[in-house]
């Protein structure tokens, strides 16, 4: 199928950091998803929490498992669109490569460390990220430093395109010290008000759209949640009606699967005709115009309403179940722990972190804690401390 006049082409791509030639068989896009899927923190999603850690369960979704997910979701969306599915891939595949251990309890206790401590130590000037961790920063690290895969630079040297889609967030303070490094780069869009590629806007929407999904299935898995409860949420309950109509006899997981089946496809269907209507009337004309138009990748306002209001029960039912709460305590308690540990035994850290000259000590141990799969820091945490939290 031929691409879209709006989407991304890997021919005009604005490059890498390093140049380096073209690959014989495959286009830079195809390249920068090989070298994300080849890559060490990639393989590390697979025992990262999503939601439940990864011994509560073993069918419970991981950070690689839910990856996969958001890369299915965009692909098929690009296809229907005419957009990149080779960037969307990379992008989905590598978005939370910068994910600390035990999922958003890990982030939040590293990013309060690392504020607490912040008078301990000093960057050199310009030599690292400014003030606490931000998973979104922290993913663009992983591809431009962190990795050591390459002889001659850090980090996977992915396209600008693939990097613009992976820092989706962006602090002010940290926008201004990437661009201070890289004038026009992949910060520039947070302090300039613009947008990402079309791509970029399709792989952040299909994450929500995967987490909304599996986190339903999980949460009834778990027994955290229940169908009666989810009745109360009007996405989930106009599928599960349909559903219980066309096959009244049906229960347990088939109704639970077909009812999340119908919803995905009817959010796959909704964002796909809202965008192309958002593109027809925006007037933009190229891949470029893009970046100065709003955001176009979209669901419809009434499609965004429901969406939102799934997210709100899940926030409420499950992130916040006193259960999940319990295990998240703890966790950020590992994390808090480490981080005190290594700030003051910087050796304990075995492997060494990627020695950048100018790095503070404060950064280096952040780096690596991120690194840590869930079940390496609960060890690390039990060698060090001679507690056992799970
Ligand atoms: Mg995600």
């Amino acid at each position: 199928m031929s691409l879209h006049r709006l989407a991304s082409r890997p021919e005009a791509t604005r490059g890498r950091r390093i140049p380096e030639p073209l690959a014989p068989t495959r286009n830079d896009f195809q390249r920068d998803r090989d070298r994300v899927i080849h890559s060490t923190a990639f393989r590390r999603l697979v025992y990262k929490t999503q939601v439940f850690l990864n011994h509560e369960g073993d069918l419970f979704r991981t950070r690689l498992t839910h990856s996969l997910e958001v890369a299915q979701l965009g692909r098929s969306i690009a296809r229907s669109l005419g957009l990149n599915e080779d960037l969307v891939e990379a992008i989905s595949l590598a978005h939370d490569l910068g994910h600390t251990p035990f999922g958003h309890a890990g982030q939040d206790a590293l990013n309060a460390s690392m504020h607490a401590t912040s008078t301990v130590d000093q960057p050199d000037e310009g030599g690292e990220p400014r003030g606490g961790f931000e998973h979104n920063m922290q993913s663009l690290r992983v591809v431009d430093e962190l990795e050591e895969r390459y002889p001659s630079f850090n980090g996977l040297n992915l396209c600008f395109e693939t990097r613009e889609g992976i820092l989706k967030h962006c602090s002010r303070a940290n926008a201004e010290w990437i661009e201070s490094r890289e004038p026009g780069g992949v910060a520039a869009r947070f302090l300039n008000h613009q947008s990402p590629s079309l791509e970029a806007q399709l792989a952040n929407l299909a994450d929500e759209i995967a987490y909304n999904a599996h986190d339903i299935d999980d949460g009834v898995r778990s027994g955290l949640l229940t169908l009666e409860q989810l009745e109360s949420v009007d996405l989930f309950r106009r599928y599960l009606v349909g559903v219980q109509n066309d096959h009244p006899s049906l229960g347990g997981r088939r109704l639970l699967f077909e009812s999340i089946r119908r919803m995905l496809s009817e959010q796959v269907y909704d964002v796909i005709a809202a965008t192309e209507l958002a593109v027809r009337v925006s007037g933009v004309v190229d891949a470029d115009d893009v970046r100065q138009s709003p955001v176009l990748v979209g669901f419809s306002t009434a499609m965004r309403a429901e969406s939102s209001a799934l997210k709100r029960f899940l926030m409420l039912n499950l992130y916040r179940h006193p259960q999940v709460m319990e295990t998240t305590g703890r966790a950020r308690q590992i994390v808090t722990d480490l981080y005190r540990i290594y700030l003051e035994a910087p050796q304990e850290m075995s492997l060494s972190p990627v020695s950048t000259p100018g790095l503070s000590l404060r950064r280096r141990v952040a780096d690596y804690i991120a690194g840590m799969t869930d079940r390496f820091a609960i060890r690390e945490h039990t060698r060090l401390t001679g507690l056992s939290l799970f």
